[in-house]
C-alpha cells in the first residue's frame, strides 16, 4: 500500500482509517485452496507436480515444518527488520526447491480471460512487487535465508474457460506456468522510506491518478458548494 500511496497507507496503520471494504475474492481463494491441496500431496512425497512435468522441471514443492506457518495470513514468512525495529511479513502461496536445492517463490493466481496471459498490464507490477517482496522476506527469513533463493520465481495462473459447450456445474482452467525474473533491490529503501514516513506528523500527499481520491475530491467539492450547481 506504501508503495502505491503513501497517504492511504499512512492514514491506515498511523490513524487507523481503513479504505473500505470489499467482498472476498471467493472463487479465487477456492482454486488456491485446491491448488494447495495438490501441490501438497507431492510435497509430502517428494514427487513433482504434473505441470512441473509439462514444463519439463526439474522441481519438486519445498517441504518443510513451517510451510504451513509462512503460507498463513497471520504469521506468513516474517523478517525483523533491525534498523526500524519493525516485523516485515507476508504470507507465500507456494515454495518450489530445484534439484541443486534452490528455492523459488510460486503465487497462484486465477482470472477468467480470452486474451494470452502475461506479466505486462497495469495490475501485473503489483504482482511483480509482491514476489519481489516475498524473495527479499525469504532471503532475510532466519530458516529460508539458509537456503539460495533464486531471482526466478513462478505464477501458476489458472484461467477459467468459457469457451466450453455445457457449464454442468463445473468450471475448466487452462493452467499456465508464467516465470518471472524478480529484483527485490528497492524493498529495502522502501521499508526506510515506509517507516520515514510513519514517523512523520505530516499527512503525506495523494497519488495523482486515483481514482478513489479523485471520487472523494469530486464528491467533497460537491457537497461543499451544493447540488447540481456546480455541474450544470
Ligand atoms: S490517492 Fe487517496 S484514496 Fe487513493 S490511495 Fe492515495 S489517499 Fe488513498
Amino acid at each position: 500500500m506504501f508503495v502505491q500511496c503513501p497517504r492511504c497507507f499512512y492514514l491506515d496503520l498511523r490513524h487507523g482509517l481503513k479504505r473500505p471494504s470489499w467482498p472476498a475474492f471467493t472463487l479465487n481463494s477456492a482454486v488456491d485452496a485446491l491448488l494447495k491441496k495438490e501441490f501438497d500431496t507431492h510435497r509430502a512425497g517428494n514427487t513433482a507436480h504434473p505441470l512441473m512435468a509439462a514444463y519439463k522441471l526439474n522441481y519438486r514443492p519445498f517441504a518443510h515444518s513451517k510451510m504451513d506457518q509462512w503460507r498463513h495470513n497471520f504469521t506468513g514468512v516474517q523478517v525483523k527488520h533491525e534498523v526500524t525495529n519493525f516485523m516485515v511479513y507476508g504470507a507465500v502461496d507456494d515454495i518450489w526447491q530445484d534439484d541443486e536445492g534452490n528455492l523459488m517463490i510460486v503465487d497462484y493466481k486465477s482470472t477468467s480471460t480470452d486474451k494470452p496471459i502475461d506479466l505486462n498490464d497495469h495490475w501485473k507490477a503489483a504482482y511483480k512487487r509482491q514476489m519481489e517482496f516475498y524473495q527479499w522476506l525469504a532471503r532475510h527469513n532466519e530458516e529460508l535465508g539458509k537456503y539460495r533463493v533464486l531471482d526466478l520465481g513462478y505464477f501458476v495462473y489458472c484461467n477459467g474457460q468459457k469457451d466450453v459447450a455445457a457449464f454442468d456445474a463445473k468450471l475448466e482452467f487452462n493452467i499456465e506456468l508464467i516465470p518471472y525474473e524478480g529484483n527485490d533491490a528497492w524493498v529495502e529503501d522502501k521499508i526506510l522510506s515506509a517507516h520515514q514516513c510513519l514517523s512523520n506528523d505530516k499527512i503525506p500527499e495523494a497519488v495523482a491518478d486515483c481514482e478513489y481520491c479523485q471520487y472523494r475530491q469530486a464528491a467533497k467539492t460537491l457537497e461543499m458548494w451544493g447540488g447540481d450547481s456546480l455541474f450544470s
